[in-house]
């Protein structure tokens, strides 16, 4: 199944965020996979649309701090989004980023699109639970960690969702497999004692939020920047033609440290900007093809596919015109054949 959320988009120009994040990943992905001969014959068995309803504070404080939490509900969240979208400094003015008289609407509506889009996450998982696999078209801010959000990630949707499902007794152990050029570090700081949730990471080796050399600063304290995910691959600048190993070589430590244990679930997150052809600076020392990009999810798909565990995808990162081909060359190559009658 692949998940739309109706009505979340929210473009950052309309709030006075000068940060051109483009939505028409998620519209450009879904019209390719229409445009598919067989699949669009077939769209009511593939596509849910479903309508926005965002996380409640119970639910986001099983993840985030509720110092945070009450600022991002708050009537005015100027000051918590500020630090998530970088627009304020260290001194707490504001930069170029944020110029107020170019907003048109109230900042607290972008709080409520951006929580009613991230609850999409816990409809994928629950809708992978009942059908082994679902690919929400968003989701994925990996980079949100307790004390708030930060890299334009406001809340940590990929653990809400997991510790709700917990929360009810829908799962116990869930995996995060995180295929974005940058490091799932929030997603790594919030996990470091949960036993229940393990996570991998292959990313950047260098860029933004650095693997350091070391975990700990001259006073032998951990450093504030270093979480380690449960497996961590970073990838050398150039080094491109291993990526597909490093990749199998981190599954398999992964389920090394499992114990055996199969996870109840496993979140994906599916980052494009990998993609050779992502715009985006901090995004620039990973260059994968098209097909590599294609193949590293294949392969992980394949892979818990093996396993027989259900899957729930989400998009995170990916900037320019042509990522999107990321996710629909993914979706092309597996939906087709989830749809053959040999599969139900
Ligand atoms: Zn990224």
């Amino acid at each position: 199944m692949i998940l739309s959320i109706e009505n979340s988009n929210a473009p950052l120009q309309d709030y006075g965020i000068q940060i051109p994040l483009l939505a028409d990943r998620y519209t450009n992905t879904l019209a390719a996979v229409r445009a598919h001969p067989e699949l669009s014959r077939c769209t009511e068995r593939w596509l849910k649309v479903a309508d926005p309803l965002a996380f409640s504070r119970e639910q986001l404080l099983r993840v985030h701090d509720a110092k945070y939490i009450d600022a991002l509900l708050s009537e005015n969240p100027l000051e918590v989004l500020g630090e998530v979208f970088e627009f304020v400094d260290a001194d707490g003015n504001f930069n170029e980023r944020y110029i107020e008289t170019t907003a048109n609407r109230p900042m607290k509506e972008l709080v409520e699109k951006r929580l009613a889009h991230a609850a999409g996450t816990l409809i994928a998982c629950e809708t992978a639970l009942e059908e082994d696999f679902c690919y929400f078209l968003g989701g994925g801010a990996h980079h949100a960690m307790r004390h708030g959000g930060r890299g334009f990630c406001v809340v940590n949707d990929l653990l809400v969702s997991v510790r709700d499902l917990q929360s009810r007794n829908k799962i116990k152990k869930a995996w995060i497999i995180d295929l974005d050029a940058h490091k799932g570090d929030g997603t790594a700081e919030i996990t470091q004692d949960d036993k229940h949730i393990l996570t991998l990471s292959i990313h950047m080796q260098k860029g933004w939020p650095l693997d350091e050399d070391s975990a700990l600063n001259e006073q032998g304290q951990l450093k504030r920047s270093y979480w380690p995910s449960t497996v961590d691959i970073p990838v050398p600048e150039g080094a491109e033609s291993f990526y597909l190993e490093l990749l199998k070589n981190g599954l398999r430590q992964l389920e090394i440290l499992s114990g055996g244990e199969k996870p109840d679930i496993v979140l994906v997150v599916d980052g494009s900007d990998p993609f050779e052809k992502d715009v985006l600076k901090s995004a620039a020392l990973l260059k994968l093809s098209l097909e590599q990009c294609i193949e590293r999810t294949k392969l992980v798909y394949s892979w818990l596919k093996a396993k027989d565990v259900p899957q729930a995808y989400v998009m995170a990162g990916g900037y320019g015109p042509d990522n999107w081909r990321v996710h629909a060359g993914f979706l092309l190559e597996v939906m087709p054949a989830r749809m053959a009658p040999s599969s139900l």
